[in-house]
């Protein structure tokens, strides 16, 4: 009997019952504006905001329109501008170099690891050429921010971490977000937490975070926000500092709220599933998994492995077989950008760079979703799959 998986990948869970209850109960009064509040109400994005910023450690946490908003809000008021260099990761996804475009800035690749981690090698010899870093926590890899924030800091380059995969992680302890400069979230439908659209942008920096609200569209209403600077702060900034519009609505806000209280099980729960599937294609012949330092607390909303040094058409050969069984792979090597995956040298807008290193690694680079719609026996049969495919396509090879 050959197993089929019948399950989603692209499928979440619904919105929980006490959210659908907060936003039915926006709607009902109409104010989704988040300063159309009555005399005494703070609105649920404020409120949201307050929230977040007491998961993460935060002193200032401010809710936006997306996480690619989020980015470019965090460098523009770090005072990235037009022409200036941003180090970035190389493997990460589309809308990071966009939001250093956004800015008129240009993206400088830092390679990748078999780890999936940014390559600190080769970011030592980079950081002479930038005055800022946006780190990609790319599908969820947190590389070893001890030596990342201390070559950083010895250099005088500014961390912002793009933490669209790691909302709910920590490195040695300290919460992804937390490490640098500023924080940036996602809150996208296929981010950890679930509003359609949305972001988070965090930091402790006074004088960022009052730009960042400035530049979000809060007209002069931002002693509207619980998790802000002073009034004072914003009189340096107030004149200068654009509306760029961007904001969150109480109606999303709303939806969110319940979901960041259930974060840490949601968590669990991705790892569990993750742990099913690691374990069940571990050992595979042909196949690297990924291995997970010590120091690293993650959450696996997605699954990565390598197919080292394999031909294209061997890989292509296995996403086939997969697929046609249900398992529906992503592949961060092919030359094409299809569906939400693209690679480096698509981003043609940016200075072409050539990084021979990573290009081998993300020609083997096969990438999963795990929505918690899969139960934990879906995650062994999808398992079981790939170790097949992989292994038939590995023997005939051979
Ligand atoms: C999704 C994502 C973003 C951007 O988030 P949006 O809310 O979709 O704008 C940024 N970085 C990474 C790595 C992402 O996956």
């Amino acid at each position: 009997m050959r197993d089929v998986f019948t399950g989603s990948f692209t499928q979440q869970e619904p919105i929980p019952e006490d959210a659908i209850e907060a936003a039915v109960a926006v709607l009902r009064h109409g104010r989704l504006h988040r300063y159309n509040t009555l005399p005494g109400e703070a609105g649920e994005v404020a409120e949201l905001e307050r929230e977040f910023a007491a998961l993460t450690g935060a002193r200032f946490a401010l809710a936006i329109a997306s996480g690619g908003h989020a980015i470019s809000t965090a460098l523009r008021a770090a005072g990235v501008g037009p022409a200036d260099p941003v180090l970035t990761n190389v493997f990460t996804l589309a809308p990071v170099p966009g939001a250093i475009a956004a800015v008129g800035g240009v993206p400088v690749y830092v390679g990748v690891t078999e780890g999936l981690v940014i390559d600190l090698d080769d970011l030592a010899v980079k950081l002479p050429r930038a005055k800022v870093l946006l780190l990609s926590h790319m599908r969820g890899h947190l590389c070893d921010m001890d030596r990342l924030m201390a070559l950083c800091d010895a250099a005088g380059v500014r961390v912002i971490e793009d933490c669209a995969h790691t909302m709910g992680a920590a490195w040695n302890g300290t919460p992804s977000g937390r490490h640098g400069l500023a924080g940036c979230f996602s809150t996208q439908t296929y981010k950890h937490v679930n509003s359609g659209e949305g972001g988070f942008l965090i930091t402790d920096d006074e004088d960022l975070a009052a730009r960042a609200i400035m530049l979000s569209g809060s007209y002069m209403l931002y002693d509207r926000h619980l998790a802000a600077p002073g009034a004072e702060v914003f009189e340096q900034v107030k004149y200068d500092t654009p509306n760029i519009s961007g904001r969150m609505d109480n109606l999303r806000a709303a939806i969110l709220r319940p979901q960041l209280r259930r974060l840490e099980a949601q968590c669990a729960a991705w790892n569990a599933r993750y742990r099913v599937v690691e374990a069940g294609i571990a050992g595979t012949p042909g196949l690297a998994t990924i291995p997970r330092p010590e120091q690293e607390r993650y959450v696996g909303s997605s699954i990565q492995f390598l197919l080292p040094d394999w031909s294209e058409d061997d890989i292509a050969e296995v996403l086939h077989r997969c697929a046609a069984r249900g398992v529906e792979l992503k592949w961060f090597g092919e030359a094409e950008p299809r569906g939400f995956t693209s690679r480096y040298d698509s981003w043609r807008y940016a200075p072409a760079q050539r990084l021979p290193e990573s290009d081998r690694i993300l020609r083997g680079l096969i990438d999963m979703r795990l929505p918690l719609t899969f139960t934990l026996e879906d995650c062994a049969l999808i398992a079981r799959i790939i170790r097949a495919e992989v292994g038939a396509v590995w023997q005939a090879r051979a």
